[in-house]
């Protein structure tokens, strides 16, 4: 059975380090030290500097996509594939006479950051909304969109379906089928828990559609959990978020939820 989450959005806000210098200057020095400038700074540094000095949170799940400039995507890509040598390295693989290992801190570096991970780079997907013309207000579901994502503590895979309710208001702003699942993907595709991603998920839709009600509820095979640790190939996790009328309402719920098309 799915359960009921309370929504808690925990906006910790670690107090961005600034790092200045406080070495008093030597008298005997004739000029002062030149500053460093970015040059020869890791990219991924740069960004970094540039969202601790907006106070913004750049956790695993985060889209940090305005603090990177056009074409830097490359750039960062560039850089994980050489710490990702570094990495087979000291797993003692030899990826010079490793035919099959020769590129893979390259192309592993291009599936996180292009593909997997491109949720906590490229910008939100357009929502084109349209007014609801019909005044529709009945319950509607999309599903089951498929999920691919990775648990943030092992980056280890993460597939399931999500299944949207949504009972809009007659003022609500409509947005086209496919959105949802676009919208889902950008989430999806970032390291989390499946415990945050569908409240980030609820919190999106409820901002978007202002909606009387939204209930997501996701059904995932962890792969944290049959790859490696317990090696339970059976074992999935189901969790849900129900906001407005999908949480006062168990009739609504409960039609939301005997729909689910969940073979
Ligand atoms: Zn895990």
């Amino acid at each position: 059975m799915p359960t009921k989450k309370t929504p808690t959005k925990t906006a910790s806000k670690a107090p961005a380090k600034k790092v200045t210098s406080a070495a008093p200057a030597k008298k005997t020095t004739k000029k002062a030290t030149p500053k460093k400038s970015d040059a020869g700074t890791p990219l991924s540094v740069v960004i970094r500097r540039r969202i601790e000095a907006q106070k913004a949170r750049f956790h695993a799940n985060d889209n940090i996509s305005k603090f990177i400039q056009p074409g830097e995507l490359e750039g960062l890509v560039d850089e994980v594939a050489e710490k990702m040598q570094a990495v087979l390295e000291s797993l003692v693989i030899d990826t010079e006479s490793d035919h099959n290992t020769k590129n893979t801190s390259q192309r592993v570096a291009k599936m996180f950051v292009k593909e997997v991970f491109s949720g906590r780079y490229i910008e939100q997907p357009t929502l084109t909304k349209f007014p609801n013309v019909s005044r529709l207000n009945e319950l509607m579901i999309i599903g089951p969109i498929t999920v691919r994502s990775a648990c943030s503590h092992h980056l280890c895979p993460i597939m399931g379906r999500i299944w949207i309710g949504v009972l809009p208001s007659k003022e609500s702003a409509l947005i086209g089928l496919s959105k949802y699942s676009r919208l889902t993907e950008w989430v999806m595709c970032r390291p989390q828990i499946q415990e945050e991603a569908v409240v980030e998920l609820a919190d999106m839709l409820e901002k978007k559609i202002k909606p009387i009600g939204v209930a997501i509820v996701m059904d995932a095979d962890h792969f944290c959990m049959q790859w490696r640790g317990v090696k339970d190939r059976d074992s999935k996790m189901v969790n849900s978020v129900m906001r407005g009328a999908f949480l006062k309402d168990s009739n609504l719920r409960r039609e939301f939820l005997s729909l689910l098309d969940k073979r």
